[in-house]
């Protein structure tokens, strides 16, 4: 990890850890009484912090803390209404604003200058930017290939990302095995994308390897077409396996009613670009899949430059519904599509699993 992602992820600890003072400060230093004034009564933090005893009250929330290295066990929990909730979390937001005005005044960083290279790959993600990968956008998507060296094989590769699906051969196809648990979860506004990094979430088997989930992150419109046409959005769960093989779940999105697992997302949405922020709840990657997961498959690229090749696709052939305002929740982070436009199938196989 790089020392500047490094010293975001301070900012939120830090931030953390003060608005958990705060709120232990404002319950007077614990137990059970009904406090005066704006923090709501029946919260509950940790006895051995308050000395409290704690019990929710109705319309309480639990609420695992992001990150607790600083504490032993990692097993705390803080209970707290919604509307401390939202309380403590405009209280972090604030002291983030602040910590980066210091850290800026201080030197030690730039805001907006964190700008990743890639939404697909987060490993190289984390290499790029110590040494300032080429800035890159979808205005110039034609031209990724002669921006810089290392995006070469978006110019010249030739099994890149994404395809139509148009004429597909129906084969039946070992399924994948995906085994995901709810995880803690960090969100990022990379201006390009929404990036979600839930690195315990679990992993997939696919044709004999076995891929650890790394993160998710969307496009709008959605990036793989079927005879040219478009879906509102698509989401990529990307994993990789122990020796960096890259396998890309891809789920395309129609118009529809709201899909709740998204409301957690669109709440931890961070405020500025570019700053690694907690998600206010575990993350369950299996509750944004559709009830249906056999897939096409074929191999292909990242869609984002350097545009590196040997990625396995899965683009599922059943489909998640979100409503409007949710999609315009992270669309409106775009400054617009964010899709690369499909790339010659050329010799490749693109197999349509039968096995629904
Ligand atoms: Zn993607």
């Amino acid at each position: 990890m790089s020392r500047r992602r490094a010293a975001s992820r301070s900012v939120v600890h830090l931030a953390t850890l003060v608005t958990v003072a705060l709120a232990i400060a404002a319950c007077g230093g614990g137990g059970d009484d009904a406090s005066e004034g704006s923090v709501p009564t029946g919260s509950s933090l940790p006895a051995g912090e308050t000395g409290g005893t704690g019990g929710g009250a109705d319309g309480t929330e639990t609420v695992a803390p992001a990150e607790d290295d600083g504490h032993q066990g990692g097993a705390e929990t803080i209970t707290i209404t919604k509307e401390q909730f939202d309380e403590l979390r405009l209280q972090v937001l604030e002291l983030e604003v602040e910590v980066d005005r210091l850290q800026v005044a201080a030197g030690l960083t730039t805001t907006g200058e964190t700008r990743e290279a890639t939404g697909e790959d987060a490993g190289a993600e984390e290499d790029a930017a110590d040494t300032e990968a080429p800035e890159w956008s979808y205005d110039d998507v034609e031209r990724w290939g002669e921006l810089a060296a290392e995006f070469s094989a978006c110019g010249e590769g030739d099994e890149q990302s994404p395809v139509d699906l148009a004429g597909a051969t129906g084969i039946d196809l070992p399924n994948a095995v995906m085994r995901y648990q709810p995880a803690d979860a960090t969100i990022i506004d990379l201006g390009h994308t929404v990036q979600v990094n839930v690195p315990e979430a679990g992993t997939l088997e696919l044709d004999g390897t076995t891929y650890q989930f790394t993160h998710l992150h969307f496009h709008s419109p959605s990036e793989h077409t079927v005879a040219g046409d478009s879906w509102p959005m698509e989401w990529h769960l990307v994993h990789r396996s122990a020796d960096g093989a890259l396998a890309v779940v891809a789920v395309l999105v129609e118009e529809g009613p709201a899909w709740p697992a998204f409301d957690l997302l669109i709440t931890s949405l961070p405020i500025r670009q570019d700053v690694e922020d907690v998600v206010y709840g575990e993350v369950d990657v299996a509750a944004f899949l559709p009830e249906i997961t056999a897939a096409y498959r074929y191999d292909g690229s990242l869609t984002t430059p350097p545009c590196t090749e040997g990625v396995s696709w899965s683009v599922l052939q059943g489909t998640i519904t979100m409503s409007a305002e949710q999609m315009e929740a992270f669309a409106s982070r775009l400054e617009g599509p964010n899709n690369r436009p499909t790339q010659p199938i050329g010799d490749r196989v693109l197999a349509q699993d039968l096995s629904a």
